[in-house]
């Protein structure tokens, strides 16, 4: 039986009740509330969505120039300002579709000149390149937080213990690469008593990986399925296994069908599913009882489009169409990711409003 998450401290004084740090705390306070929200039915969902993309929408009209032409092209000036009373979801789908190719174009035109105070501190991140043009995102603090959040949410539906050590195998940034080359390690469970997660370049060689990740005698592995199908094929042709693995979380690429099969079959271990983005951060995780993914509705507007641009019904497979609810430095409305998706049924069994989807592909944006 898996042991109970605790508090983090921030004063080994202060044990009971545990006193989180400020940082720590809006994490956790925004945790109560997706814990909360993920219980929604859709309806309520998408109302409170669209509450939140009316400010968006009026934030984004009135500062960044990109969307001035392109808003107004939907609804008057005087709507485009006084949004907050009335976005409907029809106004929302007259919204022109943002390509990767209209980002790389735009540039700082799709910037805000005026970002609130409280997204400071602003961020920034690129796109890998693989799927087209890199593209390069400004974030604020407000998206951070979101991540973590999100990413506290993804981790307790998979059933891991927060205390446990978890290895990432990934493309380093240079925070991470210093971490990889000094062999030093960072808690992973945000707020809470965390485990450490160690680092490792996933474009080293397989047999490298291999050999790290048998010394670091890690719970939990994070790494994409490809980089996961070959630690599995290679360790299989080496006769390694790795005793201490009970977890295995796939991220930054699609999950197919075969990589789940061939880690049950050679590792009998599980594997868990987070869709996430350079541009996006976190936009789906695995549901804790269904192989396929709820999506993060309480910090992306996530659509799944046929080539009408009509939106697709269960058992359907369209284009992946997201917009990030909080990002206010460099609005991404309605952007087309570049992978395609099946929705998932209405209603879940697991008893989460959260959207369902399923069987994502990655594909060439056009
Ligand atoms: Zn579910």
């Amino acid at each position: 039986m898996a042991k109970p998450n605790v508090f983090r401290t921030c004063d080994t004084a202060l044990i009971w009740p545990r006193m989180p740090s400020a940082g720590d705390a809006s994490i956790l306070v925004m945790d109560i509330q997706l814990s909360q929200s993920q219980s929604y039915d859709a309806e309520r969902l998408q109302a409170l969505q669209l509450n939140q993309l009316s400010g968006l929408i009026d934030h984004a009209f009135a500062t960044v120039p990109f969307y001035r032409d392109r808003l107004t092209s939907v609804c008057t000036a005087s709507e485009a300002t006084n949004l907050t009373t009335g976005l409907t979801i029809d106004m929302w789908r007259q919204i022109p579709i943002l390509k990767r190719d209209e980002v790389v174009k735009a540039g700082a035109k799709l910037q805000s000149t005026a970002v609130p105070s409280s997204f400071d501190p602003i961020t920034g991140a690129s796109t890998s390149g693989t799927t087209g043009d890199p593209v390069t995102i400004k974030k604020s603090s407000v998206d951070q937080l979101f991540f973590h959040a999100n990413r506290l949410r993804a981790h307790r539906w998979t059933g891991v213990e927060f205390s446990k050590p978890m290895a990432n195998i990934t493309v380093l940034n240079a925070h991470t690469k210093k971490l990889a080359d000094q062999n030093k390690a960072v808690p992973w469970a945000a707020g809470h008593v965390s485990g450490p997660m160690y680092y490792c370049d996933t474009n080293r060689p397989v047999d490298d990986k291999i050999d790290w990740l048998l010394k670091t005698k890690v719970a939990y592995l994070m790494t994409s399925p490809s980089s996961l199908r070959d630690l599995i094929t290679r360790s299989k042709a080496r006769n390694i296994s790795f005793e201490t693995l009970s977890h295995i979380i796939c991220t930054g690429e699609p999950l197919s069908g075969d990589t789940r099969a061939l880690c049950d079959e050679e590792w009998s271990l599980p594997v868990w599913d987070i869709y996430s983005t350079q541009e996006a951060g976190i936009i789906a995780a695995q549901c804790p009882d269904h192989e396929h993914l709820h999506t993060m509705a309480e910090s992306l507007m996530v659509e799944v489009l046929d080539n009408n641009d009509t939106p697709c019904q269960p058992g359907q497979t369209g284009r992946v169409v997201v917009t990030p609810l909080q990002n206010f430095v460099m609005p991404l409305i309605r952007y087309e990711i570049g992978d395609q998706t099946e929705v998932g049924e209405a209603v879940c069994s697991c008893g989460r409003g959260l959207p369902v989807i399923k069987h994502i592909q990655r594909v060439t944006p056009s």
